[in-house]
């Protein structure tokens, strides 16, 4: 009987090696994150080794037998060598994994999801965009598309729609004026620029998510204001986030 049978596309966030020659897959699909056991899949004669790698994007033919999920078969559809293969973009992968770890959950709808990271993963690996940039842009569109979306049509205080010198509130989620009271929670600082960089990534359409353009020191700040952001809502750190900062030169380090 194969009535537990059934096919997905996934992309691989985790492997881990159990004591056997198998691994369990933390697996990003579009019904949301599923754990599947590829036995055998350490041997070296094993047909899916391919598919178990970190970000393999394949499409899966699993059974399910009780609790359990069982790897049947896996056609690989893309490998994301650009990244895999790039000491830095793999690190930056990496926070987009634990990321997608964090937000997504079982039996949940993350077609939206699992979109915006092949399209993350594309944009470093095959149009080889600045990683800074993709990062920025990734976190707030995956974040607001979790639900962490923050108001900024305009000022908390006075409703302007051009805020100077803009401040965003990162545990309220709102922005203001740097001219107006202050908000209760602790304000991050964007730029003009960056504000309305940051309308762009999270209203765009889903494929102009990384054609715009920004001044370095405004995306630099965007960016630290992502993190912090990120930080505050999801109420955690991310060991791999601090590690993608401790390799990169000195230079390129957020503010
Ligand atoms: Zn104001």
């Amino acid at each position: 009987m194969d009535s537990g049978k059934f096919v997905t596309a996934g992309l691989v966030l985790r492997q881990t090696a159990t004591k056997e020659s198998d691994y369990i897959l933390t697996v990003l699909t579009a019904d949301g994150i599923l754990s599947v056991i590829a036995k055998g899949a350490r041997s070296r004669r094993s047909r899916y080794s391919a598919a178990c790698q970190f970000l393999a994007y394949s499409e899966l033919t699993v059974t399910k037998k009780g609790d359990w999920v069982y790897l049947n078969e896996a056609s690989t559809i893309e490998l994301f060598d650009g990244v895999r293969f790039d000491f830095e973009k793999l690190a930056l992968a990496s926070f987009f994994a634990e990321l997608t770890e964090t937000v997504c959950r079982e039996q949940w709808e993350a077609s939206e999801m699992l979109s915006l990271l092949l399209n993350a993963l594309y944009a470093l690996s095959a149009l080889q965009k600045p990683p800074r940039l993709v990062k920025t842009a990734f976190t707030w569109r995956f974040l607001s598309a979790a639900g962490f979306a923050p108001l900024i049509d305009g000022c908390a205080i006075c409703g302007c729609e051009s805020p100077q010198q803009p401040l965003l509130d990162v545990h309220e989620g709102v922005l203001r004026c740097g001219t107006c009271p202050a908000t209760a929670g602790l304000s991050v600082p964007l730029s003009e620029s960056g504000l309305a960089a940051l309308r762009h990534i999270l209203y765009c359409p889903p494929k102009r998510l990384y054609s715009f353009t920004i001044p370095d020191q405004a995306l630099r700040l965007l960016d630290s204001a992502g993190e912090t952001f990120c930080t505050v809502q999801l109420e955690r750190t991310f060991r791999t986030l601090d590690y993608y900062k401790d390799i990169l030169p000195p230079e390129e380090i957020t503010l």
